[in-house]
């Protein structure tokens, strides 16, 4: 792969919020300890944007001692002063939102995704700094009092990926920092720029140094020193289950606690009496938003077999709409991150064929496109649901369509994979929503509803190999807590 520099030579990125070879540490820019730099492209064009620190080992260690020297100032802050820190960040990202979405659409690849939702998400997130509650304790004896307190742990660590930097970032730190924590965070090699620019907001709103560290750099470099580090109190990863199992061996080592957000292989049930008209277009950007790099993509079709050909016939109608293109208003699918995920996801279509599936749209690199990593929304009819296609997180825009006969093979498949994050189903009857509801393995689950949309707050995580923990609801910010018990008893007056 050529990397070209682009016209101007300079980065295209012609915004002040890009920082171009600098990460964050204890509040100042710095390079890397090696000097060494990573490339960041947009992927569209595969043009140089920026370049980052490649972080090592000794960085994180500076990163953590930064923390470390900022944690007890920033712990014994009222939780309400913390909270408007939160909210004054939140302010300024709402200032920012457009350049934002162009740092952020640049750097994964992607047509706009409008305003992003980071302000909301941390409004939501400070709303619970001062909601950090104990609760009072039955005693034994009426002298005593006892009560929980509920504190931060300490200095503690994130690695984020690339899909979706921005909310990653402000998700994962909102809920930290808000809990009264410090945090030394390293997002993706990929997608680096979005999470600095909202560290560098998040100065400027008055968070004081050393509070959020962003230590920039390759996986099995900066990102393995974080879990590995003795003085990390507790680490929250997102990634795929392979990286996620690695970060908690490590954590097992130091005996560290940790939620894990991983991959999903995510089921869209549609029953025979469903409302196409709704599902289709729903089902259609629940695989090609993000080009199918969410965790959270539906990636199969699980359809009742009477309707198995005219649901076949009408997604692909609907995929074949979807304009690809870098980025830019008028297309509603970019490229995917990388020249390794394109070759991956290629690799995936051609085993599908392999396995004798059917394509029925897509399939291959559209036409024209042979800069960027681009690849055609496709799908799959005539898959089985062993099929590699069917089980193994693809994370490209790959939709597989399985024909079951009734309500019990419907669940049999949703949850016949090691995965289990989110679950869509799509009916008219109250009935089979309700058992599929319980029924389904998936930490969400949306009925006649896009997948987990529209919901404010909601718990974000998996049921079985996608992960354990959950983000983004109200108990994320007392995720970053320890409980403490206090027993009190009063001292008898001197004499
Ligand atoms: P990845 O696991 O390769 O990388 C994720 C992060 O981990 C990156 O920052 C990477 O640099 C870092 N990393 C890699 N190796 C490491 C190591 N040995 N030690 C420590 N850190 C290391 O995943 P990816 O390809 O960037 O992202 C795609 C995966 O993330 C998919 O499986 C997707 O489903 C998952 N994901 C899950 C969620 C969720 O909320 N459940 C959200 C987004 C993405």
């Amino acid at each position: 792969m050529t990397i070209t520099e682009n016209t101007t030579g300079r980065p295209t990125l012609d915004s002040s919020l890009v920082v171009d070879g600098a990460m964050l540490i204890g509040g100042d820019w710095v390079p890397s300890s090696s000097g060494d730099t990573i490339d960041v492209i947009n992927p569209a064009t595969v043009e140089l944007l920026a370049r980052v620190p490649r972080g090592t080992a000794d960085d994180v260690e500076a990163a953590v001692q930064a923390a470390e020297r900022a944690f007890p100032a920033w712990r014994d802050l009222p939780a309400t002063v913390r909270a408007n820190l939160l909210f004054a960040w939140a302010n300024l990202i709402e200032q920012h939102n457009a350049e934002l979405d162009q740092i952020e659409s640049q750097e994964v690849g992607r047509p706009s995704w409008g305003p992003p939702p980071m302000a909301g998400q941390l409004r939501f997130i400070a709303g619970q700094a001062d909601k950090v509650q104990g609760v009072s304790l039955p005693t034994y004896s009426p002298e005593q009092v006892g009560f929980t307190l509920r504190e931060p742990y300490g200095v503690v660590g994130a690695i984020i990926p690339w899909n979706a930097p921005g909310p990653m970032f402000a998700t994962e730190v909102g809920a930290a920092i808000a809990a009264g924590n410090t945090i030394v965070i390293k997002p993706a090699e990929d997608a680096p720029l979005t999470p600095l620019a909202l560290a560098k907001l998040a100065l400027e709103a008055g968070i004081p140094p050393g509070v959020i560290n962003v230590v920039t750099g390759y996986g099995g470099e900066a990102g393995a020193a974080i879990p590995a580090h003795p003085r990390i109190r507790r680490m929250g990863f997102t990634g795929s289950p392979q990286t996620g199992a690695a970060v908690m061996e490590a954590c097992a080592k130091n005996l560290i606690p940790l939620h894990l957000e991983l991959g999903g292989k995510s089921p869209q049930v549609v029953f025979a009496d469903a409302d196409l008209d709704a599902a289709v277009p729903a089902m259609v950007q629940g695989i090609t938003l993000n080009t199918g790099q969410i965790c959270a993509a539906g990636s199969r079709v699980v359809v009742q077999r009477s309707i198995h050909d005219e649901l076949v016939e009408r997604l692909a109608a609907e995929m074949r709409q979807v304009r690809v293109g870098a980025w830019h208003e008028s297309v509603n699918m970019g490229p995917l991150i990388s020249a390794r995920q394109h070759e991956r996801v290629l690799g995936y279509i051609d085993l599908g064929r392999e396995a004798g599936a059917e394509v029925v749209t897509g399939g291959g690199v559209p036409s024209g496109y042979d800069r960027g990593f681009f690849v055609e929304p496709t799908l799959f009819a005539g898959v089985s649901a062993d099929m590699r296609i069917a089980q193994e997180e693809i994370f490209g825009p790959v939709l597989s369509v399985i024909a079951v006969d009734d309500e019990t093979e419907a669940v049999e498949v949703a949850n016949g994979t090691d995965y289990g994050l989110v679950a869509s189903v799509w009916t008219r009857d109250v009935g089979t929503a309700v058992r599929m509801s319980r029924k389904l393995q998936a930490g969400q689950v949306g009925v006649n509803n896009a997948l987990g949309a529209g919901v404010i707050g909601g718990p974000f995580g998996g049921y079985k190999n996608s992960g354990f923990g959950r983000t983004m609801g109200a108990d994320s910010v007392l995720d970053w807590t320890q409980v403490k018990t206090v027993s009190m008893r009063g001292a008898v007056p001197p004499a």
